[in-house]
């Protein structure tokens, strides 16, 4: 029994319901991010995030694909066009997509291992803590 085939199935999307996916697969890498853009783009301190292989992520809802702002040339980040919320980033070329932990529909089933830009994080929260993936993120 390997791994591959104990692959989960989860469900996601925006506030208003434009904007689903569902997704077959192992979550890579949870973490949350202190970056700016991350602050600026979330409106909060940090932004949580997951990765999924592409290949077993589908956009399911009526919007069909988010629309995307490249934060930097080739670094996109989907949002709900209706409600705004942030749903993905995914870079041009990538196996991977990584969508924000909280558009999860049940967003309690994934904890960040790391925290990414912790020196660029508010002072007024603890930080995660930081597991067995830290040094290879
Ligand atoms: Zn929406
Ligand atoms: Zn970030």
């Amino acid at each position: 029994m390997s791994e591959t085939n104990q692959q989960q199935t989860f469900t996601g999307g925006c506030l208003c319901g434009n904007i689903r996916y569902t997704v077959t697969g192992n979550p890579i890498a949870p973490l949350v991010c202190s970056c700016a853009h991350c602050k600026k783009l979330s409106g909060g301190p940090m932004t949580a995030w997951v990765g999924f292989l592409l290949q077993g992520f589908s956009w399911d809802g009526p919007g069909g694909e988010p629309t995307w702002f490249a934060t930097w040339p080739g670094v996109n980040r989907g949002f709900c066009p209706q409600c705004g919320a942030r749903i993905c980033a995914l870079d041009d070329g990538a196996s991977a997509v990584f969508v924000t932990i909280m558009s999860l529909d049940d967003h309690s089933v994934v904890v960040p291992e790391v925290q990414r830009f912790p020196e660029d994080a508010v002072s007024w929260l603890p930080q995660v803590p930081v597991g067995d993936r830290a040094t290879a993120v």
